[in-house]
């Protein structure tokens, strides 16, 4: 009775919380700036701004095709050099919409944003990720981690969990040293180089990962070097199949690309 009376009492002081919160902070659209009904929505401008990826695209890297090829139809990319990892899917194409998103995830702890953006990718992800599948985020070195206070991958797995049903294995891969981010490196090749075994199974998660379909969780795919270089580790310690699912994706030629 008193555990119930205080579990009504601290709710009701969650919600006025959360309400003079709004009133010295008005939620905003992370896109427009624009007041909103509530943290982590979007207005109808940041709606209209962002761009949700559909079939048709490559059934390996998932990149949008201007026509519809067959649904197993690879890019020139993708026959020319395979990527390390099976399939990537990513829920919108990054453009300045997306990227103030990611930054307000990443950045101004707007961690109120990762349970709508999770539903998004495991709708994209909907065609591999099922309730057997691991999610791992890729991760970030400690010394990172502990400038920046959470993963935002991780809150991204932890989202994309919830709503499939997934098992999440947040620690099962680590950085085995610091790399300078990757949007700072002109060069595929050099980006490549920059990851090359940056990554590494966590011993102590080795066999849960052997034999599983494990899907990494990332916040955007560029270059797809960093996708592969985790791949490359988990497919070493023998995960069957790596998918990759991330919220945004660099599409060449398209707006926003870096
Ligand atoms: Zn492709």
């Amino acid at each position: 009775m008193r555990a119930q009376l205080f579990h009504t009492i601290s709710n009701a002081a969650g919600a006025v919380g959360q309400a003079t919160l709004n009133l010295l902070m008005p939620p905003q659209c992370p896109v427009t700036g624009e007041a909103v009904a509530a943290p982590g929505k979007l207005g109808p401008a940041g709606w209209a701004a962002l761009h949700f990826i559909e079939r048709p695209f490559c059934g390996r890297c998932g990149v949008p095709f201007a026509a519809d090829y067959g649904e197993s139809v690879e890019c020139p990319a993708c026959i020319a050099e395979p990527p390390v990892f099976d399939r990537a899917r990513a829920a919108i194409s990054y453009n300045e919409a997306a990227r103030k998103v990611v930054s307000g995830l990443k950045f101004s702890d707007r961690m109120e944003y990762a349970g709508m953006l999770g539903g998004w990718m495991a709708r994209a992800g909907a065609g591999f990720v099922t309730r057997e599948s691991l999610l791992m985020p890729v991760p970030l070195h400690w010394r990172r981690l502990m400038a920046r206070r959470y993963n935002q991958s991780a809150l991204l797995a932890r989202s994309v969990g919830e709503v499939s049903g997934a098992q999440v294995l947040l620690r099962g891969l680590r950085r085995t040293r610091p790399t300078p981010p990757q949007k700072e490196i002109p060069s595929v090749e050099a980006r490549r180089r920059n990851v090359a075994g940056a990554f590494a199974v966590d011993e102590k998660y080795r066999s849960a990962i052997k034999g599983a379909h494990i899907v990494l969780i990332d916040d955007v795919l560029t270059s797809g070097a960093t996708a592969s270089a985790c791949a490359r580790a988990l497919k070493q310690a023998g995960a069957s199949q790596v998918d990759v699912l991330v919220l945004a994706r660099v599409v060449k030629g398209g707006a926003g690309a870096i």
